[in-house]
């Protein structure tokens, strides 16, 4: 054989045999394969990890034995619209549709329990300025107010009516909010000083701490315990879009009070009214753009 051919030939194995050695040593990078067929791009599963997220524990649960987890739930929070934040109000504005927002004050209390049977029955909501004093009492009953869709605000732990300082209001103020959410699982941003005093230290605090001072339009007196049929006529004399009703859950036998909101309710429902929450009367005159609202007294 031709010396020159065999060297040749020799030339071309080895190269050939380099090429296969090469090859394989270093196989093709998955990323790489374009020219291959999609049938031919390994599955997930054989990337290299560089290429996967972590994986999860090898042991997959059945599904059966495991329910997909349920998205985290929100806080409940009774927040005013941001432009209420720190202000006093005594009523919305509402032009667009007949809305009313009831409000007791001084619960939770076995009173209250009355209440929230007739709201239920006429499928209508309010809003509860609860004692902190009685929310560590009465957290049950606290916690059904909230899980019948109403809402819940801050009254104080002792009802005080005399003057006090900023530290005493802190106290009486943040402790109550705490058995808010303690007993309900609610924070509230929704306050009424005790007796609506304004000028005693708790709105002032209340209004640094970011929450609405919520006075009323409407006060039925019903804390005197005039005759069913007088609170009746206090509200629907009185009742306008937008308006806050004064009533009471908390100080006592509330038969009165019991007895005239079973009348207010279906009689304004007859005239176009619907039962909201503060928090939703707020939101509502947001709605409608109305900034400044009317927050003074009729
Ligand atoms: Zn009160």
């Amino acid at each position: 054989m031709n010396p020159k051919f065999t060297k040749k030939l020799a030339i071309k194995s080895i190269i050939l045999i380099g090429s296969i050695a090469f090859f394989s040593l270093f196989p093709k990078n998955p990323q790489t394969t374009s020219s291959n067929s999609i049938a031919q791009i390994p599955p997930f599963d054989n990337f290299p990890p560089k290429f996967l997220k972590p994986r999860k524990p090898q042991i997959q649960p059945s599904p059966a034995a495991t329910p997909s987890p349920k998205p985290p739930e929100q806080p409940l929070v009774f927040a005013p619209p941001a432009q209420f934040r720190s202000q006093i109000v005594y009523k919305a504005s509402i032009s667009n549709s007949k809305v009313i927002a009831l409000t007791f004050d001084d619960g939770p209390s076995p009173e209250t329990l009355k209440i929230l049977e007739v709201l239920q029955k006429h499928n209508a909501v309010a809003t509860f300025f609860c004692l902190g004093r009685n929310l560590r009492e009465y957290p049950e009953i606290a916690k059904k107010v909230v899980q019948a869709g109403n809402a819940i605000g801050n009254h104080t732990w002792h009802h005080y009516y005399h003057d006090v300082t900023e530290k005493i209001a802190s106290n009486e103020i943040d402790y109550t909010g705490i058995h808010i959410h303690r007993s309900t699982g609610a924070k509230s941003l929704l306050f009424r000083p005790p007796g609506g005093r304004l000028n005693n230290g708790f709105a002032d605090y209340a209004k640094k701490k970011n929450y609405v001072v919520v006075m009323w339009s409407i006060d039925t007196k019903d804390f005197l315990q005039p005759p069913a049929a007088v609170i009746t006529r206090t509200v629907l004399s009185q009742a306008t879009s937008g308006a806050i009703v004064l009533l009471h859950d908390g100080g006592g036998d509330r038969q009165q009070t019991v007895e005239a909101v079973s009348e207010i309710i279906p009689k304004l429902k007859q005239q176009g009214y619907r039962f909201v929450t503060v928090p939703q009367l707020l939101q509502m005159q947001a709605a409608q753009k109305q900034p400044n609202g009317d927050r003074k007294p009729k």
